[in-house]
């Protein structure tokens, strides 16, 4: 038989194969580097089911102008292999959505992954059976596979999120929602455009939709701290140095706060006088980035009247860019304290609305009605346009496994259980859902941290203990209810330690009218999440039960 044949046969019963050791749901980040170390690290067999139609997640998805990282790019990628992380070039300090989706399909192609993804398919339902101890998933081709491990890597950010405005459906012109961006792109050139929504994404838009539109009107709900993101080349010096260490940047990413080279200025921002403190603010605002979130002082996120005072000055700095006394006002963010929501980088945004030919409209004020046929009338006025953007966000963290039916012991759907909010250990398992892992699920650092740091560990953790099963003879691994209740106290406890429970924030579930009021990332930091995860599997994997095939053994 010629070589070629057979790998013709290899690659039929690899199509025709219906059962895996794992099946993965997702082909951004989490879900490529899973199939990885499942597959070629340590011989698993798995499927990936996609259901946009090639690799990306986030940034096959997200291809609006200006989409673009707000981690730099240096280390908003993988760390897990030397050889791709010294051969890889960005072109700027933070990489755009082009980029990175031609990094992740490098990846894709390098590790040969492609062959075990199905794309345009996506995941409807996923049942343990108690009896055989796998989970049945089925798709919404009609596949039905097997696997022993459900792995969850559906992205915390891919539910959008599109209000239900009265009318939505009749508007006739174009309409686009950022985070389903259409491949070919959108011509604004000369149009009547207006955008809903003034968050992190919005504010990468607005600009570059300005420059094109001949008219465009904003449509803003809550004001943000929009700080500079000074995007630009990387001195190649600086690329030579930092590739040089990588190994020690590396480490100090994954004990770190937030997954970032950022830490906090280790005193309070009331005992800095006010120049010190201008000095300490206008250094991180010239820098750009993050550094005034992440690396601002250390009570800024616990301590009211220490926060107000930075508040306070990021509010100056906002309302010096914009001549319009209104309208710098309207921007200007009073109902939530600094850094208590996600802070936008933003490159000219500011300055976007001293155009004649941007408009802001303050939706608190005078409300979105309804969506017409010719755009969208406010409490006081008619707006019509050629194209209307919704820049809406998603329904974060628990929205993309909601969307699945999953079910676990006596055919309980998770959506069920987290009625109330989700309730997991670790962010990574639940109670009742054996052998299913949730990469970045709530519970987890998640969304509070340079993500592909968060996805690393989390995927060496699962394929530490599935491999540890499988030394074991272990068939199932679920966490016990007393471990979950706690991680879920323990989850709130931080959380409600700081202040940003008190904003009205996707954190919490706010932008999605009846999702309950959950903080729902863990806020105990990378590092120390990362360390307790270790001593957890050291520790004879404390809080999990097993069971082999004759029966359990806590
Ligand atoms: C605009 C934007 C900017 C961001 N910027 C940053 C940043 O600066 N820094 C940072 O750390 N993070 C950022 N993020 C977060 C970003 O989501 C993560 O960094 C990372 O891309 C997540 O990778 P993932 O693989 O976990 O999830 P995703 O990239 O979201 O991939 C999940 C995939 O799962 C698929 N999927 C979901 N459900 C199903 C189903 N039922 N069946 C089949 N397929 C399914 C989706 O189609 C998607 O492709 C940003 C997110 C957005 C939206």
């Amino acid at each position: 038989m010629s070589i070629t044949r057979q790998g013709d046969q290899a690659a039929e019963a690899e199509e025709r194969a219906t059962d895996f050791d794992a099946v993965i749901v997702g082909a951004g980040f989490s879900g490529l580097y899973m199939l990885h170390s499942l597959r070629n690290e340590l011989g698993f067999s798995a499927r990936v089911y996609e259901a946009g139609t090639d690799v990306g997640g986030t940034w096959y998805w997200n291809r609006y102008p200006g989409a673009k990282s707000d981690s730099d790019s240096y280390i908003y990628c993988y760390s897990f292999d030397k050889q791709l992380r010294q051969e890889w070039e960005w072109s700027e300090r933070y990489p755009g959505h082009e980029e990175i989706r031609g990094y992740l399909e490098h990846v894709a192609d390098r590790f040969d992954l492609r062959r075990d993804i199905r794309f345009s398919t996506q995941v409807v339902d996923a049942t343990f059976d108690e009896d055989a101890k796998h989970w049945t998933i089925r798709t919404n081709k009609g596949d039905t596979v097997s696997a022993r491990f459900f792995i969850a890597a559906v992205g915390s950010l891919s539910a959008l999120n599109k209000p239900a405005f009265p009318g939505r459906d009749t508007f006739e012109g174009d309409s686009h929602h950022t985070a389903h961006w259409p491949h070919e792109g959108v011509d604004f050139t000369g149009k009547r455009v207006g955008i809903i929504g003034t968050g992190a994404t919005a504010i990468q838009a607005i600009p570059l939709i300005a420059e094109r539109a001949d008219h465009l009107t904003v449509f803003q709900r809550t004001a943000n701290y929009g700080i500079p993101a000074r995007n630009g080349p990387v001195d190649p010096e600086v690329t030579k140095a930092r590739k040089a260490e990588y190994d020690a940047i590396w480490d100090r990413l994954r004990q770190s706060y937030f997954g970032f080279e950022h830490y906090f200025i280790e005193r309070s921002a009331l005992d800095d006088s006010p120049e010190e403190r201008e000095r300490e603010l206008q250094s991180r605002w010239d820098g750009g980035g993050f550094g005034l979130w992440l690396a601002n002082y250390q009570d800024m996120f616990f301590d009211k009247e220490a926060n107000d005072a930075i508040s306070e000055w990021v509010r100056e700095r906002i309302q010096e860019r914009v001549d319009d006394p209104e309208t710098a006002e309207k921007l200007t963010p009073r109902d939530h304290p600094f850094g208590t929501k996600r802070v936008p980088l933003e490159s000219n945004y500011y300055e976007a609305f001293n155009r004649n030919n941007v408009e802001l409209v303050d939706v608190r004020e005078t409300p979105i009605e309804e969506i017409t046929p010719t755009g969208l009338r406010t409490e006081d006025a008619e707006y019509e346009f050629d194209v209307l953007v919704y820049a809406t966000g998603f329904d974060a963290m628990t929205g993309p496994l909601n969307k699945i039916n999953i079910r676990g012991r006596g055919g309980q759907l998770l959506r069920d259980k987290w009625a109330e909010g989700p309730r997991s250990y670790l962010g990574l398992t639940v109670a009742d859902f054996p052998n299913m892992f949730t990469i970045t699920g709530p519970g987890s650092p998640s969304v509070l941290s340079n993500m592909p740091v968060s996805i690393e560990q989390h995927v060496e953790f699962i394929s530490r203990i599935i491999s540890d099963m499988r030394e074991r003879g272990v068939e199932v691994i679920e966490p016990t209810q007393k471990s979950e209740d706690e991680w879920t106290a323990h989850s709130q406890e931080v959380a409600h330690s700081t202040l940003l429970p008190q904003s009205a924030t996707w954190y919490m579930g706010a932008n999605i009218p009846g999702k309950p009021r959950v903080f729902m990332p863990y806020l105990g930091g990378v590092g120390p999440y990362r360390q307790k995860c270790d001593e957890i599997a050291a520790n004879d994997y404390e809080g999990f039960a097993f069971a082999s095939r004759k029966g359990a053994n806590a």
